[in-house]
């Protein structure tokens, strides 16, 4: 089992597979962002499968692909067959944007991916263009039908609940995936990076309790052990969640690390404690050195985030690590 140096568990690990976006939503990216990491610092798929063998080795237990946006990392497909096969590993999921869902919902079904996030923030076309800089609304939606075609175990929807997000913005998206089978999640934007500081968050709390008069929910737990807490309604077939690192923090219960394109270990999306394996594996590292620094990196995850004492302190962007 790997452990952190507060003994929570860490059997998680969200891989960053690029940096870059076909989108530029607000709270993330700004809209000239050109510091992007070099092409020769981002990890080979031989180099990803090593290091994330060795995790596999210590207890990791599910992957989860992003980025940037992942599915322009050239032979996505590939690189999930590889560690979809990874002994110990018995979750692979993708988080996307759904550009280029619908080309791909199959392939990487087939590639062993069983679960896929979908980021979208409303279902009004204008308002998802100005979020994400490009009117896109149209092929997140058909990517969201291809996938549900393809017999994905789950699909959630993530929206990020900003100042701006309106009441009507939540419930027609909440009708909307009642409709189709999605989970809903809902998200409080998070102060990283300038473009995060800058959007705003909604408080979830009311929120909450609105929907959970207006559809008729309960208290359900969905199993997954993310840091959402779930409303469901009373037949259990639909689920919303609400992620919420600022009113509510879940730092007790993390259970993650995130691996960004370089190699770069994250050990908090909220504070700048990073470790790098890119030197590592590239300077003749043994299996044993990675495994001694990754129980070392672990022993450094850091208590919590400050997202609220200090929003000031994160000052890289959201899409450098994968959300
Ligand atoms: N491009 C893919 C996507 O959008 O799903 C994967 C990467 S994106 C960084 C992962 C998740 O982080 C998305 O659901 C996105 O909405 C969320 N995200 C990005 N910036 C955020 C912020 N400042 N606060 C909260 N969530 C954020
Ligand atoms: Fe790109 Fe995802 Fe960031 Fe939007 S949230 S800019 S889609 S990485």
């Amino acid at each position: 089992m790997l452990q952190d140096g507060f003994g929570r568990t860490i059997e998680y690990l969200r891989l960053s597979v690029t940096d870059r976006c076909d989108l530029r939503c607000t709270y993330c990216m700004p809209e000239k962002f050109k510091d992007y990491s070099e092409p020769e610092h981002w990890l080979s798929f031989d180099e990803i499968e090593r290091l994330l063998s060795v995790f596999a080795r210590l207890g990791l237990r599910r992957i989860r692909l992003t980025g940037g946006e992942p599915l322009l990392r050239k032979n996505l497909p590939e690189l999930a067959s590889r560690l979809s096969r990874l002994p110990g590993i018995d979750d692979l999921s993708l988080s996307t944007n759904g550009t280029q869902l619908e080309r791909y919902a199959g392939v990487l079904r087939r590639a062993g991916v069983t679960r896929l996030n979908v980021s979208l923030d409303s279902l009004d076309r204008e308002r998802v263009q100005s979020i994400s800089k490009r009117d896109v609304m149209p092929q997140v939606l058909a990517g969201l039908e291809a996938a549900r075609n393809e017999g994905f175990r789950l699909i959630k929807i993530n929206m990020v609940a900003m100042s701006a997000t309106t009441d009507d913005e939540i419930d027609a998206m909440t009708a909307y995936c009642i409709e189709r089978g999605f989970v809903l999640r809902l998200i409080e934007t998070m102060p990283v990076g300038e473009g995060g500081r800058n959007t705003g968050f909604l408080d979830l709390r009311p929120v909450q309790e609105r929907l959970r008069r207006r559809f008729g929910l309960v208290d359900g737990v969905v199993p997954g052990g993310g840091p959402a807490r779930y409303l469901v309604s009373g037949d259990g077939r639909f689920q919303i969640g609400f992620i919420t690192p600022i009113t509510q923090h879940f730092c007790a219960t993390c259970n993650r690390v995130r691996l960004g394109v370089d190699g770069i270990l994250y050990l908090c999306l909220g504070q700048n404690h990073t470790v790098d394996f890119r030197t590592l594996l590239r300077s003749g590292g043994s299996n044993a050195d990675i495994e001694e620094a990754v129980l070392a990196a672990l022993r450094t995850k850091p208590h919590s985030h400050d997202f609220t004492s200090r929003p000031q302190r994160v000052v890289r962007v959201m899409s450098a690590t994968g959300g």
